[in-house]
């Protein structure tokens, strides 16, 4: 047992003529297997998997429309598939249904190096992309730990490592294609910059993780790669300096282009799984973007602050492969923190702040995890006020995974007091969905439950994720 799914709605019947008619539709990309159902069932989370009734491979946006209306006569759910990186349980088909998987629509469907932006398939991932990239001196800067999809990152509004300096999903997604839950193809946005054309459909599919429709195609900002780049570790007496750092290099307006907060344990895991040799403390991974004098200037003004705050100097990585491995290390830090207990697995949450109130919230969420006895590091995009915790637990003692969840739940109370966020990117799925009314009060979430039920009358994709149906 890893962690009971919240209690499910009854699974929907799933009809031996519509698992035929898919298959006369889509051949051999259409499975029922036990072992192709439970690789969709499943996400990085804590949870139990809970499998979809099959799983239809798509190469088009008219496959995913013939997949869609076929479920739809049928009233059968419909769950869009990136590639599984997702954190809360978003993929769980907890009623059943089609897992609609989007990885052989990974073509990049056209660069606009002048208007710096790209239009790909949602099947592609972050790395494919930037691969893709390569030769036009332009890169896509969202950067989740995993290579996930651009299309699940699309819809869950991910961000990353560079969210600081570039933004998150929301402010990189310019326009995009769906297929309503009727099988309707509507396109959202432009590649002009911006625009005031009616409501902003884009930023409501950003974000929705899989409820609202399938996205088949997303224009995306791109960026010229810098002139010159720098990063450097520097290390803390404590995590309250750390942090400090953190807020004024942030509030005096330093543009850095990175900034990670990874605690003690945290380093401990680093140096052992990414084979590094940093000092065991609180610390800070920086990186600087610009022209060369702009990164000088960036780095000196940084270092100051650092050093007011007992920051025990800067170690430069000037070599692209010192960087690529600092930051290859920082990406698998969640695979690194999980062999600080073999066999456990991790159940992590991501809450925002705003910055101003960062040290404050960081500093008694660690006063609360020494109380406990369950291993947790803390790592966190801190330039945005993001961290995340991760609870190490024996998925075969339930008393550890109540442990974690009072933890969590701790944590986003706290967060939410400081008028933060329950999640910063990893999005609600199934985990956070009892933090939203608080969050956002009853007619907020009454709101999102409107258009929902607009789009969606018969509560087919992804049903039972970020709220429940019934009031
Ligand atoms: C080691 C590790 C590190 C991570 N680090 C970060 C991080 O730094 N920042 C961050 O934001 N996240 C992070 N994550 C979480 C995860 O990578 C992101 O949530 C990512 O955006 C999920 O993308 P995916 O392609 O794996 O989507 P999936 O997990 O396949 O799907 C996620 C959700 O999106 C929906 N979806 C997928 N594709 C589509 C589509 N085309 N149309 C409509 N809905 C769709 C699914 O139905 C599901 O609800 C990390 C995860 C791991 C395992």
């Amino acid at each position: 047992m890893n962690h009971p799914a919240p209690p499910a709605v009854a699974r929907r019947p799933f009809p031996a003529e519509l698992l035929d008619t898919l298959r006369t539709t889509f051949g051999d990309r259409v499975s029922n297997s036990e072992a192709v159902r439970a690789h969709h069932g499943r996400d990085e989370s804590m949870f139990d998997p809970q499998l979809p009734d099959a799983v239809v491979f798509a190469r088009s946006t008219e496959d995913v429309q013939a997949a869609v209306r076929l479920c739809a006569q049928y009233g059968v759910p419909i769950i869009p598939y990136g590639n599984g990186s997702s954190l809360e349980g978003h993929l769980l088909a907890v009623q059943g249904g089609v897992s609609i998987d989007l990885s052989e629509m990974n073509r990049v469907l056209s660069i606009n190096a002048e208007d710096l932006t790209v239009t790909v398939e949602p099947g592609i991932s972050r790395k494919q992309l930037n691969e893709a990239l390569r030769d036009t001196g332009l890169f896509f800067p969202i950067d989740p730990g995993a290579d996930a999809s651009i299309g699940g990152m699309s819809a869950t509004r991910a961000s990353g490592t560079n969210a600081v300096r570039y933004g998150t999903m929301r402010e990189n997604v310019l326009g995009l294609t769906a297929v309503l839950a009727d099988g309707r193809v509507i396109k959202t946005g432009s590649r002009a910059r911006k625009s005031s054309a009616g409501y902003d459909l884009t930023r409501l599919f950003v974000g929705s993780e899989g409820t609202l429709g399938v996205i088949t195609g997303i224009t995306l900002r791109l960026y010229p790669q810098p002139e010159a780049v720098s990063a450097a570790v520097c290390t803390f007496h404590s995590m309250a300096d750390a942090v400090r750092t953190v807020i004024e290099t942030i509030q005096i307006g330093v543009p850095v282009a990175r900034v990670e907060f990874i605690d003690s344990l945290a380093v401990r895991a680093l140096n052992r799984h990414s084979n590094l040799t940093l000092r065991e403390a609180p610390t800070l991974f920086f990186e600087f973007h610009g022209t060369a004098a702009g990164v000088e200037e960036q780095a000196q003004l940084v270092q100051e602050i650092a050093a007011q705050n007992g920051g025990d100097g800067f170690e430069w990585a000037t070599r692209p492969e010192d960087r690529t491995r600092l930051w290859n290390a920082r990406h698998n830090a969640l695979f690194a923190m999980l062999q600080l207990r073999p066999g456990s697995r991790a159940l992590s949450t991501d809450v925002c702040v705003p910055i101003s109130r960062l040290a404050e919230c960081v500093v008694e969420t660690e006063a609360d995890l020494k109380t406990s006895p369950l291993t947790c590091p803390i790592v966190g995009h801190v330039g945005d006020g993001n961290f995340h915790v991760c609870m190490l637990v024996d998925p075969t003692k339930p008393e550890e995974i109540e442990e974690a969840e009072r933890l969590n739940h701790r944590i986003v109370k706290r967060a939410l007091a400081m008028d933060g966020t329950c999640t910063g990117e990893h999005g609600v799925g199934l985990h956070k969905m009892g933090f939203l009314v608080e969050e956002h009060g009853v007619d907020t979430v009454d709101t999102m439950r409107a258009i929902k039920r607009a789009l969606d009358p018969h509560n087919l994709m992804n049903p039972g994720k970020i709220f429940s149906w019934a009031v």
